[in-house]
This record gives structure tokens, C-alpha cells and sequence, in this order.
């Protein structure tokens, strides 16, 4: 504590009497200053919340499921390699650990309300939901290999570009191999029993926090400027995964539903959906009742996705690619998986032309410094992203960017404050500040700092001021 008054006087000196002019750098070393007394705190097993002047009582809500542990394959191929499966339960268990460690910063929301299908259906198509739910079984049924249900044949554009989709869709082989083909992107997707399950929890747990996200805004009093927050601890991942395409570990796009979600329900809509949380309700036979009276475009929410997943998340960008409503950004390592997307040049198409932003970066020279600047321009300067203001952020949460990452990562990415700034930056930005911000969680694979990483994340943005970044990074 001696040491906590020192610095403090040290501080305080440093500003008032440096012949230096410190104001260019204030936020900086206020920043700086409140993660020293944040780690000094921790250090003392009493880790409290740090606010910058203004008191953040309020606990980081964190929605979870352990349904999303079910979905557990044996292993996966990937560079001519058989692998254990990196996209493990693990994951899930040291995010869950680092919050169940925390209760102080941490409010628990478990279980789960169930949303019915219907708002995944606004997203994807429903024979493809019914692929999701039923090949698992037709795979057995087939007599094929019960912890082996991958693809190994895919519909690539050169097998059937000439083809209209109903064409291809009709006379497609219906036997699982033929279907497998159709309705995924690579071999890191496989299937199990539970599968459908845990991709069914996953995007329940998005929508539960949607749902608190709405509920909490709509609460909060005239005056009250504290940033709204919630985090959806979803597994497995959704950013990869299109309207009709599981891919990259991704079955059901997690930040997708919940964008269409928030924009085409009102919170009464919600909570005529809203029922106790039951996966074997969720059965995809009367699928067709189901289809939504889409909201018109004038009327919908804003919403701006921020993806800092390692990764270029192609199935959002797909999703979302003609649309002036949804505004997608990436920031992710160029050259890598998916391998076809992820450049400068994808700008978006037609109505959503300009409402899409990829920023590739060297994954060897990326550095924490590299990173952080970036971010901070386009959340900052990038005149489209502040001129948008979008009513609500979602951010697709991937922690594969650390530099320990085994399947990914950033080699100069090594400060774990780096990871509390992308929070600080996310609350604090000309585009972002005051919005309320619904965090997803998406890759990430060092299993025993996992949880760290998030709580940096979440912290950084619970835990900084409420005031604008004033400063070019
Ligand atoms: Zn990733």
C-alpha cells in the first residue's frame, strides 16, 4: 500500500512539474497508470474493477451453457496432419475457470433461455439447419465411421459454377457423404453426437445476452452514461460459418443471429420467444412456419461487427455483404485460413458497398503497437466506421491473435495489456463510445491463458473512464 501512496505522489509530481508537456499523453499515462494500480491490486488478491473517475459498480455479465462441452471430436486433419482437435471443450473449461475465479468482476447468466429456431432462421437456411441436426445420425445410419463424420469431397465452384442453386441443391447426392460436400468448407468441421446440440447452445447463449443487452438499455435510466455491456461465452465458434456453409469450427454464426436479432425484435418480440432453455424442443421438422417478417431496412438498429478474431471471418462477411445495416470489420492475419478472403479489395457489394472493412496484417511483423494503431484508426479516423453510428457493436471476441497461439497468432503480439487497451479502445473510440456492446466469443486456442486474455478484454472495457480517447495513437 506504501507503495500504491508513492507512486501516486510520484504521479501527480511527474505532471505538475515535468518540463516536458505531458497533455499530448494524458490518456496514455493515466492508462498506464490505472493497469499499474489494477496489477498491484491483483497482486494482493483484492483484483476490484478500476474505473478512471467514474464508479462502476455493476458485475461483467457473462452468459454460458455447459452444453457447449458436449461437442467434443477426437481429432481433425488439417496440413496434411492428423491432429487432436484444437477447437477442444478445454477452451470453454479455462474461460469458465478465469470467471469462476473472479466473482467479484463477474455476474454468472445460467441458465440459458431458449429463442426457439426461429431467429437463426433469419440468418441461415433451413435445409441446412436440418442438415445440422440430422447428419450425425444419417452419417451412423449409413454405416459409416462413428468419430470420423467429416467431408472429404466439396462443392467448389469449378464442380457446378454453371449451375443454378436449385439445380445443384436438387440433384446433389442425398447420401451423407454427398451432403457433407455440399454443406461444408474443409475438414476441420466434424461431427458428433451432440454436435447439433452445442451449436444449438451456443447460438441460445448469443441471444440470451442479446436479449439482456436489449433489457439493459431499455432499463437504464436518462441520465445514466455507464456503457452497457454483456458476454455471450459461446462454443463452438460462429464467424466462419455462412448461411448454408459450416466451416473452420463453425456451425452456426453466433454474432450474425444475434445482429439480426437485435435489429428485427423489439425486447416484447424476445420475450414471446423466450422459454426455458430445452435442445430437445429444438427439433427442425416444422421449419417452414418459422420464416420472418423482416423488418423494413429504415427501421432497423445499426449494428457494427468488430471481428478480432486471428482470423478473417468470411462466413460474417458472406452474411452480411449487400447489407447498408451491418457494417463488418476484421482486423486479422493475412496470408492464413480461410485463404480466400480477408483482403483490402472486399469493400462489400451493391447496397452494403462500403459498409465493409478488411485490415490484413503480416501475422510475422505484427507487433502489440502495430495492432493497437490499427485498431485505433479505423474506430477513430476511418470516416465510413464514425459516420455509420451504429446503434449497437458486436464484437466477434478471438484470442487466437496472442502470439502463443499453436494454430495462429501474431508473433509480435505479446503484452497481455495490449489485450486490456483493445477494451480500453472498444468503449473509448470516436465510433464505438456509449454504445452498447454485446461481446462474442470465437477462436482462440492457448488453453491455459484463455481466460486471462478474455478478462483483459472485458476488463479493459468495464474498467476505463467514460470519456472519449482525446489522442492520435
Ligand atoms: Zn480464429
Amino acid at each position: 500500500m506504501c507503495n500504491l501512496i508513492t507512486e501516486t505522489i510520484l504521479f501527480f509530481f511527474l505532471l505538475r512539474f515535468s518540463h516536458i508537456s505531458l497533455i499530448p499523453y494524458f490518456n496514455f499515462i493515466v492508462k498506464d497508470f490505472c493497469l499499474l494500480l489494477a496489477a498491484r491490486e491483483e497482486e494482493s488478491g483484492h483484483f476490484t474493477t478500476m474505473t478512471q473517475g467514474t464508479a462502476t459498480s455493476d458485475k461483467i455479465k457473462v452468459v454460458y451453457c455447459e452444453d457447449g462441452l458436449l461437442h467434443n471430436p477426437p481429432f481433425e486433419v488439417t496440413s496434411g496432419k492428423i491432429k487432436p482437435y484444437v477447437e477442444s471443450p478445454e477452451r470453454l473449461k479455462s474461460i469458465k475457470k478465469y470467471i469462476d475465479e473472479n466473482p467479484s468482476m463477474f455476474q454468472l447468466i445460467s441458465p440459458i433461455s431458449d429463442y426457439t429456431l426461429k431467429p437463426i432462421l433469419d440468418i441461415h437456411r433451413p435445409d441446412y439447419i436440418a442438415f445440422l441436426e440430422s447428419i450425425y445420425q444419417e452419417w451412423v445410419n449409413a454405416g459409416l465411421p462413428k468419430d470420423a463424420c467429416i467431408g472429404d469431397t466439396f462443392a467448389q465452384l469449378s464442380f457446378a459454377s454453371k449451375l443454378s442453386e436449385e439445380v445443384l441443391l436438387k440433384n446433389a447426392n442425398q447420401h451423407p457423404t454427398g451432403k457433407m460436400g455440399y454443406y461444408l468448407g474443409d475438414m476441420s468441421v466434424s461431427f458428433m453426437n451432440e454436435t447439433w446440440r452445442a451449436a444449438y447452445a451456443s447460438v441460445q447463449i448469443v441471444l440470451t445476452a442479446a436479449h439482456e443487452l436489449l433489457r439493459s438499455i431499455e432499463n437504464s435510466e436518462a441520465n445514466d452514461k455507464q456503457s452497457k455491456m454483456v458476454y455471450a461465452l459461446c462454443r463452438p465458434p460462429g464467424h466462419h460459418s455462412s448461411d448454408h456453409l459450416a466451416a473452420g469450427y463453425c456451425f452456426i454464426n453466433n454474432a450474425a443471429v444475434a445482429a439480426a436479432f437485435l435489429q428485427n425484435y423489439s425486447s416484447k418480440d424476445m420475450e414471446l420467444l423466450q422459454r426455458p432453455y430445452d435442445p430437445v424442443l429444438a427439433t427442425t421438422t416444422n421449419l417452414e412456419n418459422m420464416m420472418l417478417d423482416e423488418k423494413p431496412i429504415d427501421e432497423k438498429k445499426k449494428i457494427l461487427i468488430l471481428d478480432i478474431d486471428y482470423h478473417h471471418g468470411n462466413g460474417t462477411q458472406e452474411i452480411f455483404y449487400d447489407d447498408s445495416t451491418v457494417f463488418y470489420i476484421s482486423i486479422h492475419g493475412y496470408p492464413d485460413y480461410p485463404h480466400f478472403t480477408g483482403s483490402v479489395d472486399e469493400k462489400g457489394r451493391g447496397r452494403g458497398l462500403g459498409y465493409n472493412i478488411n485490415i490484413p496484417l503480416d501475422p510475422e511483423h505484427t507487433t502489440d503497437e502495430v495492432y493497437l494503431k490499427h485498431l485505433y484508426h479505423v474506430l477513430n479516423t476511418e470516416k465510413t466506421v464514425v459516420n455509420f453510428k451504429a446503434d449497437i457493436v458486436i464484437v466477434s471476441l478471438g484470442l487466437d491473435t496472442w502470439f502463443e497461439d499453436p494454430i495462429a497468432g501474431m508473433k509480435g503480439l505479446r503484452e497481455k495489456h495490449t489485450y486490456y487497451t483493445i477494451g480500453q479502445y472498444i468503449k473509448q473510440s470516436e465510433a464505438t463510445f456509449g454504445k452498447p456492446v454485446l461481446f462474442v466469443q470465437e477462436g482462440g486456442y492457448t488453453y491455459d491463458k484463455l481466460g486471462e486474455l478474455v478478462g483483459q478484454v472485458l476488463q479493459g472495457f468495464a474498467c476505463s473512464s467514460d470519456e472519449k480517447l482525446r489522442l492520435d495513437a
